[in-house]
């Protein structure tokens, strides 16, 4: 590696450049795309910015803002709307594989779009991507998670592209400062097969914060019995805190609340600063979720629960007294 000015080379010549694709999220940068601003700054190499389609127009002039950027490149087209992995994948392939770029590192978050953005990218320049990443040790070295999170794998890709997700969790979000990054529009037309297309989406609407960017949780499980009970306990102790409501599998499987509450292996994966597990066993699956979070609640009967064993308060109870109680209390 060598470093000639502020620009680093590999051993080949080739200057190392990171792009990052960042998505909006009601014409905001999401919070998952300023973490993975910030996974890419940590690979120490220039890096520039995608936004593609209406949504990503909506969000130039904050991206503008995010010190250090080297560019952002708008690729206008209403066929990037709605994020379409489909029509994004043949774009980011044409972007990285202009050399006159210079890219080699692809980020993205590991969010719905991302995860499925990033396999069909690997797929169309024949790199293994590596995903979910929640460490960055060095340019091409990353840290990740297997078997639900019960153990880390270090790997190190050695790909001409290194394309990788990163768990937004564990990275801090990308501070917005003043400064004002150059925007280059993309306009080479993108060939796709054009069997994709966005029928409509259901979007669960709420006041609280939103579950995968929340400072505090509350989450139920399946000893809340049922929906109204879920609703009447958990919703007023979430007011009370501004917390965002979270679930079990099993609270969701029992229709409980959205799916898109599910915490875990299969749900979403959280780190907040206070996570209350109410009426939850603490099964690997769920633990995989939410294990991170700085500081871990547990409201169980039963006291051999294992959501016990990663709390660091727990409280041996029944949560039909505990909840309304506890609420009262705050
Ligand atoms: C491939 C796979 C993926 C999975 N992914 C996920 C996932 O993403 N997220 C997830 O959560 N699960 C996941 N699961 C399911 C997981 O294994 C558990 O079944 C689930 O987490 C259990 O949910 P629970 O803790 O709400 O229910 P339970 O395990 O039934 O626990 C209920 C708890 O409530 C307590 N309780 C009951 N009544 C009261 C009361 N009155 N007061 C106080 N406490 C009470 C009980 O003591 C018990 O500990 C997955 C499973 C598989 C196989």
């Amino acid at each position: 590696m060598l470093s000639v000015g502020k620009r680093l080379f590999s051993t080949s010549g080739r200057i190392l450049d990171t792009l990052v694709f960042v998505e909006s999220a009601n014409s905001k940068i999401s919070p998952a795309s300023l973490s993975s601003l910030n996974a890419a700054f940590q690979l120490g190499k220039p890096v520039s910015a995608l936004v593609a389609g209406p949504e990503g127009e909506s969000i130039v002039s904050e991206l503008s803002q995010v010190e250090g950027l080297s560019k952002i490149i708008v690729a206008k087209g209403d066929n990037y709307n709605h994020y379409l992995a489909e029509e994004l994948s043949p774009l980011v392939k044409a972007i990285l594989s202009n050399e006159s770029n210079n890219f080699t590192h692809f980020v993205t978050a590991a969010s719905a779009v991302g995860k499925s953005l990033l396999p069909r990218v690997g797929a169309l320049l024949d790199v293994q991507p590596i995903s979910d990443v929640i460490k960055v040790e060095s340019e091409n070295t990353f840290v990740r998670p297997i078997y639900a999170g019960n153990a880390l794998s270090t790997v190190k890709s050695s790909d001409k592209f290194i394309l990788t997700s990163i768990r937004a969790s564990a990275f801090p979000p990308q501070q917005i400062t003043s400064s004002s990054a150059p925007i280059e529009e993309f306009s080479e037309s993108i060939t796709t097969n054009g069997r994709t297309e966005f029928v409509s989406e259901n979007l669960i609407t709420s006041e609280r914060p939103e579950l995968g960017a929340a400072t505090k949780v509350v989450a139920g499980g399946r000893g809340l019995k049922n929906k109204e009970t879920f609703d009447k306990l958990l919703e007023p102790l979430a007011t009370k805190l501004n917390a965002a409501v979270g679930a079990s599998r099993a609270a969701v499987d029992n229709g409980f609340c959205d799916n898109s509450l599910q915490i875990g292996q299969t749900g979403k994966i959280i780190a907040p600063e206070l996570y209350i597990a109410i009426g939850i066993s603490g099964a690997i699956q769920h633990l995989a979720g939410m294990k991170d979070s700085k500081t871990i609640v547990a409201i169980n009967k039963d006291p051999e629960s294992p959501i016990f064993n990663i709390a660091d308060i727990g409280l041996v109870a029944d949560l039909n007294d505990a909840v309304p109680e506890l609420t009262e209390k705050l």
